[in-house]
């Protein structure tokens, strides 16, 4: 009979917060026997790669904006954090900026979100219409009421980051195996190992289920039941036949609209729907640009009218129905299941702060930041965080 291998930590998922939480348990406790359990190496399904990769200040609940001042610190100093030897990874972190349009019925919180930002000491500057325009002229701002604009927000390479994370993790001692986690053991209120698809069983008084949208498929193995969703959200990349005259920040209509500058002179374009599917579907549909949001589109950028769909994608988020935000740290209800799931659409931005908060708080070190709002507890106890304004 073969030896079962036991771990310290099984990590099941390997994207931005199985990597990043991997990494910094093996940073702080060497020696600790940390595996990540992925299914697709490849990555094709993860959102983590099917982001717009934005990392931005702009929001509203404090938490939420300190993790974001942590991921600009991290992302400074990654490529040297993150060298292995003489690789050192190249992630080609632009900060072309936010910037958010407010329409009079959304000045109050805009307002409130901007002065929390400022508090905090974060660098973002309120905008009259004409300032926009100013600074953008293909821009229509006539009916906006303000903007505010985050200039050290901005986009990086997603992958990099990822592989980056995957490869100094190794570099330390994480294990990372290509399997399927199809089951948590439990015992007397206790895990007790994963069970993975090709019949090997880890045993491991610590899971942290970093899965993303398929994250509570695997919690309900355990009995735990997670109100978090995959829904669709698809991205278009668009060939305008006018081009601005330098990068576009991430800018974001009052209707969620939102478009940013992408390398080789290309557009990237979103918008989360009211109607976008809940499920594991991945086909994208020019037609939801050309019928739905390309009217919306050139209303704000009259130039546009003429353009081309390069291409599309859909990725899922994994929408938290609690109350669109993280779910974070061990399940009251089972000891040793670690949760990191929920993240609604902003997590990669995330990912440096949480694996580090995860990690501090299954090795027991002092929290660098305290993310136990963000805490388990709340969707036992039906008790929504709100962001209060933009999201
Ligand atoms: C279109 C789109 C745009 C986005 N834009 C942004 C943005 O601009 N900024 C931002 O911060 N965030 C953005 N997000 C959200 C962000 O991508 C996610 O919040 C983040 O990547 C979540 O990371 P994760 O590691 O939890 O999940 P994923 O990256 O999905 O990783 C989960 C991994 O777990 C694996 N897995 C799942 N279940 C199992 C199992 N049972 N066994 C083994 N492996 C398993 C999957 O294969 C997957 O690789 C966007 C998302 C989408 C879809």
């Amino acid at each position: 009979m073969t030896e079962k291998r036991s771990f310290d930590v099984v990590i099941t998922g390997g994207g931005i917060m199985g990597s990043s939480t991997a990494y910094h348990l093996v940073k702080m406790a060497p020696g600790l026997k940390v595996v990540v359990v992925e299914r697709d190496p490849t990555y094709a399904r993860a959102s983590t790669t099917l982001s717009m990769s934005n990392v931005r200040i702009q929001f509203s609940l404090k938490e939420n904006i300190q993790i974001s001042q942590v991921a600009f610190e991290v992302l400074e100093r990654f490529e040297d954090e993150m060298a292995v030897g003489d690789r050192r990874p190249r992630i080609f972190f632009r900060r072309e900026g936010n910037l958010f349009l407010h329409a009079e019925g959304g000045l109050e919180a805009a307002r409130r979100a901007f002065e929390l930002q400022r508090r905090l000491g974060c660098r973002v500057e309120w905008w009259s219409p004409q300032e926009v325009r100013a600074r953008y002229p293909l821009y229509e701002t006539e009916g906006y009421a303000a903007a505010t604009f985050g200039p050290d927000d901005g986009h990086f390479d997603a992958y990099a980051v990822l592989m980056a994370y995957r490869g100094k993790a190794k570099s330390l001692g994480a294990e990372f195996v290509t399997g399927e986690a199809v089951r948590i053991q439990t015992r007397k209120g206790r895990v007790e190992a994963v069970a993975l698809e090709s019949g090997e069983v880890l045993p491991t008084s610590c899971v942290v289920n970093c899965g993303g949208a398929w994250a509570a498929d695997l919690a309900a193995t355990a009995g735990v039941k997670l109100p978090v969703i995959p829904v669709k959200r698809q991205v278009f990349a668009l060939d305008t036949a006018v081009k601005p005259e330098g990068p576009l920040p991430l800018t974001v209509l009052p209707s969620g609209l939102y478009f940013r500058s992408e390398t080789g002179g290309l557009i990237l374009l979103g918008k989360s729907l009211a109607e976008d599917p809940v499920g594991f579907d991945f086909r994208w549909e020019e037609k939801r640009f050309t019928e739905i949001l390309w009217p919306e589109l050139v209303e704000f950028v009259p130039a546009w009218d003429r353009l081309k769909i390069v291409r599309g994608w859909a990725g899922l988020y994994d929408v938290n129905t609690l109350d669109g935000n993280a779910i974070l740290g061990e399940w009251p209800e089972l000891k040793g299941l670690y949760l990191a799931t929920g993240f609604s659409g902003h997590g990669l931005q995330q990912g440096p702060a949480v694996g580090r908060y995860l990690a501090e708080r299954i090795t027991g070190a002092p929290l660098s930041l305290d993310l136990s709002l963000f805490g388990p507890q709340r969707i036992l106890e039906n008790r929504p965080l709100s962001e209060g304004g933009i999201v």
